[in-house]
């Protein structure tokens, strides 16, 4: 059981970065509907399937059973769904086909999913927002073995994705020599602005796009660092996928990981805006995977230089399997910088000032990395 729940914890931390939690879009409500953002989908294998729907509100719903196939429907009334939302997702391993999500009508967004599940093996339920973990209001279906967790330790489960490596006593971390000589002069940083391309992101409430404010904050940290003689390693600097055009989320990720091994970098930054269903919701919060003694050092020192610099609400520094952090070679973080959907974080982080303090507070960061602080 123990072993099963770390695995189920592996694959749910694996897919829920928050930037694909909370989709792109965030004109809310339409004439008094739910926002329903869309459909993620959790296996661990054969023994158990988690489909979560994000929805912007708490929400009325009805499950029936369709026959030949077997599905298990959801029906949330007084929703419309996100026209980002995947409408089809296909589950590998034997216990769950097909999720289909769709607006079926005017008023009524309707999940199908093919599991051909006894009663006693699926239930339905709603979990309330938290807003202080990052989670919207949302429906979970459970298929399979239900007596793995039960109701309210599954909502914990979930709840604690974002915040922690699942296996993180498990993690072997490396000791390894950071530097042979303090200061930037020489170091070979790579720096990952978040998104691009065919992939913009979470969009703010005014419609500025993740993707835009990395690069800008990413382009103006290359010129800080090169001035001291850094050697500026970037994923991208202009506004394309980084893998090819149109590229699996899968692909983009491993292409920055690869492009930052190949140049045997010192050290990793990904750069990325967060972004939430409540647009109150606000602050800054670096990520890691303490896979060397370098990982939580760079991921405190750029959190703190980025508080210091744009005077956010601290969000603490979280361990998590974010894909770039883990499948890089070196030490690195992933910086959510604030919210861009707040309004009073995407105006600052759009502007020509907030982007300087951004990049300046990464700047701080590393040059403290690079020191015997
Ligand atoms: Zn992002």
């Amino acid at each position: 059981m123990r072993k099963s729940i770390i695995l189920w914890l592996v694959l749910v931390c694996f897919i829920a970065s928050p930037a694909i939690v909370f989709a792109s879009d965030f004109s809310d409500r339409i004439s008094g509907l739910v926002k329903v953002q869309g459909v993620r989908v959790y296996s661990n294998g054969d023994s158990k399937v988690r489909v979560v729907l994000d929805s912007s509100g708490p929400v009325e719903y009805k499950t029936f059973v369709l026959s030949n196939p077997n599905r298990i429907a959801v029906d949330i009334k007084g929703a419309w769904l996100s026209p980002t939302a995947d409408k089809v997702t296909m589950v590998e391993g034997g216990l769950v086909g097909k999720v289909r999500i769709s607006q079926f009508d005017p008023t009524t967004v309707r999940v199908v999913v093919e599991a051909n599940v006894s009663k006693d093996r699926y239930k339905v339920f709603q979990l309330k927002e938290n807003p202080a973990a990052n989670k919207s209001n949302r429906i979970v279906m459970d298929f399979g073995d239900l007596a793995q967790d039960d109701t309210p330790k599954a909502a914990t489960v979930e709840e604690a994705t974002i915040a922690a490596v699942p296996d993180a006593d498990k993690v072997v971390t490396k000791t390894i020599k950071l530097f042979d000589t303090p200061g930037l002069k020489d170091k070979i940083i790579a720096i990952d602005p978040g998104h691009g391309g065919s992939d913009p992101g979470a969009v703010g409430p005014h419609g500025i796009t993740e993707k835009e404010i990395t690069l800008a904050v990413g382009l103006e940290l290359k010129k800080m660092l090169e001035n001291e003689g850094a050697k500026v390693i970037m994923t991208r600097i202009s506004d394309v996928d980084v893998a090819y055009a149109n590229a699996t989320a899968k692909d983009e990720l491993q292409a920055r990981a690869d492009i930052a091994n190949n140049a045997k970098a010192d050290v990793f930054v990904s750069i990325h805006m967060n972004a939430f269903v409540n647009t109150q919701v606000k602050g800054t919060a670096t990520y890691y995977y303490p896979k060397t003694n370098g990982d939580e050092r760079i991921a405190r020192f750029v959190r703190e230089g980025l508080i210091s610099q744009l005077g956010t609400d601290d969000r603490a520094m979280q361990t998590c399997n974010f894909y770039v952090v883990k499948h890089t070679t070196m030490p690195a973080t992933l910086a959510e910088v604030a919210f861009v959907s707040n309004p009073v974080e995407e105006q600052l982080l759009k502007s020509t000032e907030g982007t300087k303090k951004a990049a300046t507070g990464i700047f701080r960061g590393l040059d403290r990395y690079f020191s015997y602080e």
